[in-house]
């Protein structure tokens, strides 16, 4: 299939006609066990020796074809689901930190990974380091000993401001680290990080992969590339592993060794499993994936120029305007688009954002992005809420920014719901 265009491996990859009953779609493995052939078959299987279905904690049939769907469009050499973009982002960590240890992280990130990365993660013993990354002298300077990690976001939550992925991959595979890009909101229709060096690509497959705002999903793609026995700094990939009898999981699985310590380890120990129904939706939504993500580049692209041309409107953050300073980054890295998910900020400010909010009426005031349906959000009274002002400004989401995720309905219904309720 590797030969094969998107568009085609959105549909197909990873699946095939139901070996049981030859059900065209993928069906929906709606059980929690799996009969063994005999009691060796057992031991193999709880040994690592042999791959097969144990109990849905770790495998289960249909979130193994989204994986291997994701995986393909990714360009990666597989990947692990779980229940949300949230545990994915702890589920890739995981590995790879010990108490003590750092991840260097982008000050520019969807507001609720700030939290877990500035706050909760801290109770783990690990720490994170925010920097701007448009500055890859201050990734590499932030860099020590006992860093782990490079995070950061592709498109960036909220503001859509894009990250030169290739640059930031220099700077880490120098310091011989992973980079973990988070590509939510880009999708890999808009971007392909493993190809521009990241090692591993999260998701939140709750937004744009799914696309209708119906589950809550994440997803851990590996590039294959790393070599987890390089430094003495990956011991959980490297040395032996006491719960399965001493096996190295580097030495063992070779290119797929982070994907199987994610599920061998990471969904048995921290349960975070994305459940069949979830991956059925998400299976579902990513079949029209590049349809739906053109259209929503389109109907963004029509959108922010309209309103940077608002008396109301002070500024307008969507890289893909041929006035936006990322313009030229845009057109050279992310040359199908920037997404749909941008801010702009009232002339009036905070007052003014909760007056166009309240009278909107197609545009939904929704914590959510990615979904079918446009939506806003005040980050600063929501989502950004539990950050100090200063926060808030250096992620992009001040007292007088929206954040507008825009969907995929008729583009002039769009504007007019936006003009009648800031103007
Ligand atoms: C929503 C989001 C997350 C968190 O994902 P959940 O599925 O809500 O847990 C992480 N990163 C980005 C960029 C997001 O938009």
């Amino acid at each position: 299939m590797t030969e094969r265009g998107f568009e085609t491996l959105q549909i197909h990859a990873g699946a095939q006609p139901d070996p049981a009953t030859g059900a065209r779609q993928t069906p929906i493995y709606q059980t929690t066990g799996y009969v063994f052939r005999d009691v060796e078959h057992a031991a193999a299987l709880f040994d690592l020796k042999e791959v097969g279905f144990i109990y849905s904690r770790l495998t289960n049939p249909t979130v193994a074809v989204l994986q291997e769907r994701i995986a393909t469009l990714e360009g990666g050499t597989g990947a692990v689901c779980c229940s949300s973009g949230h545990a994915a982002q702890i589920m890739a960590l995981f590995p790879l930190m010990q108490p003590g240890c750092n991840v260097v992280v982008s000050s520019r990130l969807y507001g609720g990974t700030i939290t877990q990365f500035s706050q909760t993660i801290k109770r783990f013993g690990w720490t994170a380091r925010f920097v701007d990354f448009d500055d890859t002298d201050a990734i590499a300077a932030a860099i020590d000993d006992s860093t782990r990690a490079v995070f950061c976001e592709s498109i960036a939550n909220p503001e859509g401001h894009l990250f030169d992925i290739p640059a930031i991959a220099k700077v880490t595979s120098k310091a011989g680290l992973p980079l973990i890009v988070d590509n939510t909101t880009a999708t890999p229709y808009l971007c392909k990080p493993i190809e521009m060096g990241a090692t591993l690509v999260v998701h939140s497959t709750t937004k744009y992969m799914t696309g209708n705002g119906t589950v809550t999903g994440g997803c851990i793609v590996d590039s294959g590339t790393f070599d987890w026995s390089a430094s003495a700094k990956f011991p959980s990939l490297s040395e032996p592993e006491p719960a399965y009898h001493g096996l190295k999981f580097h030495e063992t699985f070779g290119h797929m060794a982070y994907v199987f310590h994610g599920i061998a380890v990471g969904l048995r120990d921290l349960g975070m499993t994305m459940n069949p129904q979830a991956a059925h939706y998400t299976l579902l939504g990513l079949e029209t994936l590049s349809l739906r993500m053109e259209r929503h580049v389109a109907n963004a692209t029509r959108v922010a120029e309209w309103l940077e041309n608002h008396p109301a409107v002070e500024s307008v953050s969507y890289a893909g305007l041929a006035s936006s300073p990322q313009h030229d980054l845009q057109q050279r890295l992310y040359p199908k688009g920037a997404s749909a998910l941008f801010c702009f900020a009232l002339k009036d400010g905070y007052d003014a954002c909760v007056r166009a909010v309240e009278k909107l009426e197609l545009i939904s005031h929704v914590a959510n992005l990615g979904d079918s349906r446009s939506l806003i959000i005040h980050s600063a009274s929501t989502t950004h809420r539990q950050l100090d002002e200063k926060q808030q400004v250096a992620a992009g989401a001040g007292p007088n920014v929206l954040r507008l995720s825009i969907g995929i309905e008729t583009v002039e219904d769009i504007i007019a719901d936006l003009e009648q309720a800031i103007s």
